[in-house]
């Protein structure tokens, strides 16, 4: 309150203004009252100087009489006047001699000549003064009449009041005066005190309660209890504040919706593999996602402000967006990154607007999926291929038999013979196919469980002794110091283990030797096929695991191999979470290593929580 300048200024404003009114209002009131008792006094003073004039005899004029016979005549009648009616009386000859005087002895009285009375009422007929009297000493209302004519005057008779009783009476009243005028002060001044306090007391609740709702704290309810203006204004301000407030909580809400739906937007299109563009009319692009920044070969937020088309300069691309923006269905374009070579797919969708505001793009990596589409022609047509071998073979010996070889005792026997050798390759290139089939679709849905490793070795190496020893290889094992479990399909292993094993005996020739080791590395099962044969050339050994590729297709063939032998064992390796790899050297032989996880001693562990 002390701080408000508003309060100030209203209280020193009304402050000044009622002590100003009531000093003017003393000042002109007891001027006018000043007047009003000297008026009084003069008009008394006249009064009683008229009734001397007829009372006086007027023989004390008389020139020619000695002055000390009229002095000692009239000096102690003046006396008794004087006293009796309470006025200084005096008698002045027209030359200004004090003949007699009631209040002094006249003889040591000067002459009264000059005296402005005298000189008044010598011209005009009646003089006043007001003065002090040189004879007397007190302040007197003098008042002097004219005997006689202006041309031939006789003399003046003269009355003076004491202004001593009036003078008091004008103290008193304006003693009187002033204290009222002082305790009527007080009171306005503290009247004006509480008006400005009322007024500006609840102005500055309010201007609190405003700087608070623009600080943001908009629950503000100011208590004014005024029933003016300033009541209404309070009223008015507290329901715009609750109306402020409830509007503020509303834009809160859905701003935070908003935040909420823009953040499960930027989470949902950071996750996309997809790359999102927008782009305005101007091809600007406003925004991309995190994946757009590969497809558009820039990191994303150096692709923000830039043109489309210094990003993604090709003519196609430009052809989509104009025709997104004419309104015509685009058609969805591919294009070569330059720089990864990656081939992007590009779909565009208008924004809204007529015409659109710009266009989002959808970006889509289709390196892999082109990729995939070639190897799985590829696929058909070495399959194809590989069925179409045996078949011919068979339908040409066949024919031949039809033709009447069937009764040709000498070849009869060995064309029906390779017949059933094709039937056979036919029959296990099927069974490899369908192997094949059957992990890659069933990838995820493979049960693992703890496989032995020595059982499993020792199975298949009793499947393929007669082989080996048929071929004279010697066929050995070198098992761990302990039994070795790994989490595997059983049936996928040996199949794993099957191949190997074959591809050993198959690639080396007569008096060769074929090991199959194992033992523990940390957390892997290391299983190793290791022979003396004829080995893998060095710019084949990372194709060899590539479906129906083979070093040397037509000793394969004859050996009866299919091609696809090696790409199922890392197929199934895969699933078993392991891996597959091959070292050799040409003519010295081979050793394929296969890593497997290990089944740990404790009951019930998973092979992923032993990783
Ligand atoms: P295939 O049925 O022809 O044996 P695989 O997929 O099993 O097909 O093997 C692919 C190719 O890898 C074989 O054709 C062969 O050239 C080569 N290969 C596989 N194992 C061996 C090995 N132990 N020694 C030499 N070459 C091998």
């Amino acid at each position: 309150m002390w701080s408000s300048r508003l309060f100030w200024r209203l209280f020193l404003t009304y402050a000044s203004l009622t002590v100003v009114s009531a000093v003017v209002f003393v000042v002109i009131f007891l001027k006018w009252q000043q007047e009003a008792v000297a008026a009084e006094v003069r008009q008394r003073v006249q009064d009683e100087a008229k009734v001397f004039l007829n009372v006086a005899d007027p023989s004390w004029a008389d020139a020619d009489a000695p002055l000390e016979e009229l002095r000692s005549t009239w000096q102690p009648k003046l006396e008794a006047l004087g006293r009796e009616v309470g006025t200084r009386l005096t008698l002045v000859l027209a030359d200004g001699t004090v003949l007699a005087d009631s209040a002094a002895d006249a003889r040591r009285l000067e002459n009264h000549r000059d005296r402005p009375e005298i000189v008044e009422a010598m011209d005009v007929g009646v003089g006043f003064s007001t003065r002090g009297s040189r004879s007397v000493g007190e302040p007197f209302e003098y008042c002097a009449v004219r005997v006689g004519s202006k041309e031939a005057p006789r003399g003046f008779v003269r009355v003076a009041l004491p202004w001593t009783p009036f003078a008091a009476r004008l103290q008193a009243t304006a003693q009187l005066v002033w204290s009222t005028a002082f305790v009527v002060l007080v009171c306005t001044l503290g009247l004006a005190y509480w008006l400005a306090w009322r007024l500006v007391r609840p102005l500055e609740t309010l201007t609190a309660a405003a700087q608070a709702i623009a600080g943001g704290d908009f629950v503000q309810k100011v208590s004014v209890t005024n029933r003016d203006e300033i009541g209404a204004l309070a009223g008015a301000f507290n329901s715009m504040s609750r109306e402020l407030s409830r509007r503020w909580e509303q834009l809160q809400a859905s701003r935070r919706e908003r935040d909420e739906n823009s953040e499960l937007m930027e989470t949902v299109l950071g996750a996309m593999r997809e790359g999102v563009v927008v782009i305005d009319a101007q091809q600007r692009i406003l925004y991309a996602n995190a994946a757009a920044g590969p497809l558009l070969d820039l990191p994303t937020m150096q692709a923000l402000g830039r043109s489309l088309f210094e990003v993604a300069r090709h003519p196609r691309v430009q052809k989509v967006f104009e025709d997104v923006l004419a309104g015509r269905v685009p058609e969805r374009v591919e294009y070569e990154v330059p720089r990864t070579s990656a081939i992007v797919a590009l779909i565009a969708s208008p924004l809204p607007g007529q015409p659109p505001a710009g266009a989002v793009l959808v970006l889509q990596n289709v390196t892999e999926l082109r990729r995939l589409e070639n190897l799985r022609r590829e696929f058909v047509s070495n399959v194809s291929h590989e069925l179409k071998t045996p078949l011919t073979t068979i339908q040409a010996y066949t024919e031949t038999l039809l033709d009447g070889a069937i009764d040709d005792a000498t070849h009869n026997r060995e064309f029906l013979k390779r017949i059933e050798e094709q039937a056979e390759r036919l029959h296990r290139l099927i069974l490899d196919l369908l192997s094949l089939a059957r992990i890659e679709s069933a990838e995820e849905a493979f049960e693992l469980l703890p496989v032995s490793i020595d059982d499993t070795v020792r199975a298949c190496v009793e499947e393929h002794q007669a082989v080996a020893s048929g071929k004279g290889i010697s066929l050995v094992t070198k098992p761990a110091p302990d039994p070795v479990m790994v989490w595997a399909d059983e049936e996928g292993i040996r199949t794993v283990l099957d191949n190997l094993v074959g591809n050993a005996i198959k690639y080396t020739p007569s008096g060769g030797r074929v090991l199959v080791r194992w033992h523990i590395d940390g957390r892997r099962a290391v299983l190793e096929v290791e022979d003396t044969g004829i080995g893998i050339p060095q710019q084949h050994q990372s194709r060899i695991f590539e479906r129906f590729f083979r070093v040397d297709k037509a000793r394969s063939r004859e050996l009866g191999g299919t091609g696809l032998g090696l790409s199922i064992v890392k197929h199934w390796t895969q699933v078993f979470g392991g891996s597959v790899e091959v070292r050799s050297e040409l003519g010295r032989g081979s050793l394929f290593t296969l890593r497997l996880p290990v089944v740990s001693r404790i009951i019930g562990a998973s092979p992923h929580g032993q990783e």
